[in-house]
């Protein structure tokens, strides 16, 4: 068998989460919402109606684009993409064609392997979405509340190599569209869809065979398992002589299996034409400097920078700039500690991390903020509690919302530092113990460590260690 390489270009719609619609008033997410009870005559495509263009859609689609590196286009245009099917009730879809709303860019991966991998988008447009149809009880029934939900679509250059680096792609484009704040990205909810174009070649080939492209792969396992399928169907398909036919497949991720939706329509059955209802969008130069102005720090670059600021491994920045939020909440906790960084980073990837999963919050979201765990942190290094109680207290701080100090200070949970305090306690512990006492005088001195532990045990832990050890040779040697 020849050496085959697999050859895969995506389209994805994103969802924008923007308040309202694209064109109308109703409201963009209406996911909890019943059927046709979000819609109106705009989106319902009542004759005589007339789109008014969301700004706020324009905005996020452009500054998707700046983060994408693409070309913000000044000037893109509306146009009509005209099909018949039950779930567009205007009987077209308004989409941009041939002047979108961005061009070129592109999206570095990072992979397993440390390795970064370029993808280049060919491009973005602003759409708007069709309804839903679904079968029940033998009839076809519609809904039309996504109706007019803003999407942008993107589409790459045929640069991915496999099902495991599309799924990349997907994982990467997800946290990026949540970190600029654009799409909340929940493929569940069909906020981030996904169409995978998927040929085959010789590797060391440059050629663009005769691709099919599966639908519905919205998922990201999906996405690895229909590519791989497909690609092995087409490279089965060659080996015994015959030829891959340019199809729309299925992908149903129920049963894992693809199926032959259609023979590929062209463009030209989608006679698209410029909208006569709807002005060019215009963006001037000030707009688009404004909108690459907002354009926060990127994941990758955030991470690159943890590494050179904070001396922290690229795993530990990996992690930590997975989210936007966690690693706000990073910069401003190391701001707030006057010790290394790395320790930080250690409490947030253990300790903190258990508990935003075991409350199903993102770190905006805890009542514990970025200087209260630096304050616990802080009292740790102090020798104030040991690292047990600081544990104890990320919890204690996120129930009550009291400061980590008050806590410490009311529930008495402070280490004994204090020097009458703790030798009251080492006397004690002498006079039960008289014959480790003529030992150690003896000259064994490692019973310290033992008698350290029963000081510990008298004082329920509480006792400073450093402290101690220091008190106990002093009264031992005396
Ligand atoms: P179509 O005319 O079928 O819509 P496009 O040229 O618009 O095709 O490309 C759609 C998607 O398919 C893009 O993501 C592109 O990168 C990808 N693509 C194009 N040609 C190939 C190919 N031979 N193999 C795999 N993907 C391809
Ligand atoms: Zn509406
Ligand atoms: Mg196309």
């Amino acid at each position: 068998m020849k050496d085959y390489e697999v050859v895969i270009g995506l389209e994805t719609h994103i969802q924008l989460n923007t308040r309202t619609k694209i064109f109308c008033s109703c409201k963009a997410d209406s996911w909890e919402d019943e059927a046709n009870t979000n819609i109106c005559p705009v989106c319902s495509g009542l004759p005589g109606t007339l789109p008014v263009l969301n700004a706020e859609a324009v905005q996020k689609g452009a500054l998707l684009a700046a983060a994408m590196h693409a070309e913000v286009n000044p000037l893109s245009r509306f146009d009509r993409k005209n099909y018949f099917y039950p779930d567009l009730p205007k009987g077209y879809q308004i989409t941009q064609f041939d002047e979108p709303i961005g061009k070129g860019g592109y999206l570095d991966l990072k992979m397993a392997d440390g390795t970064k991998k370029r993808v280049r988008i060919h491009k973005l447009h602003l759409e708007e979405d069709a309804g839903k149809t679904k079968i029940e009880h033998g009839t076809r029934l519609v809904d039309f509340n996504r109706c007019g939900v803003p999407l942008i679509e993107m589409v790459t250059e045929p640069d991915l190599r496999s099902g495991e680096e599309a799924a990349q792609y997907l994982i990467q484009l997800r946290q990026l569209l949540r970190w600029i704040g654009v799409s909340e990205a929940d493929m569940e909810r069909g906020h981030l869809r996904c169409d995978a174009n998927v040929s085959i070649r010789e590797r060391g080939s440059q050629v663009l065979n005769t691709k099919t492209e599966i639908k519905n792969v919205n998922s990201i396992d999906s996405v690895r398992q229909a590519i791989g399928e497909e690609a092995k169907r087409q490279i089965e398909l060659v080996e015994s002589g015959g030829k891959v036919e340019s199809y729309t497949l299925d992908w149903d991720a129920d049963r894992n299996k693809l199926s032959l939706m259609r023979s590929k329509e062209t463009e030209a059955d989608y006679r698209y034409f410029r909208d006569p209802d709807l002005l060019p969008v215009k963006l001037s130069r000030e707009e688009i400097a404004g909108i690459m102005a907002a354009l926060p720090e990127l994941p990758l670059e955030r991470q690159a920078r943890f590494v050179t600021e904070y001396g922290l491994s690229e795993y530990d920045a990996d992690i930590l700039t997975n989210e936007r939020s966690l690693s706000d909440y990073y910069e401003a906790a190391v701001g707030a500690y006057t010790g290394e960084p790395k320790a930080v980073a250690n409490w947030m990837m253990n300790d903190l991390s258990r508990m935003l999963n075991d409350l199903g919050k993102t770190a905006d979201q805890l009542v514990l903020g970025p200087k209260a765990l630096a304050e616990i942190i802080q009292m740790i290094d102090d020798g104030k509690i040991n690292a047990a109680t600081g544990k104890s207290l990320l919890k204690k701080v996120e129930e009550s919302g009291s400061r980590p100090a008050e806590i410490v200070e009311k529930e008495g949970l402070g280490l004994i530092a204090d020097s009458d305090a703790l030798r009251a306690q080492i006397e004690a512990v002498l006079a039960d113990a008289p014959d480790e006492v003529a030992n150690f005088k003896a000259g064994k001195e490692s019973l310290l460590g033992w008698f350290v532990g029963q000081v510990m045990r008298r004082t329920g832990g509480k006792a400073d260690p450093k402290r101690t050890r220091e008190l106990l040779l002093e009264m031992l040697r005396k």
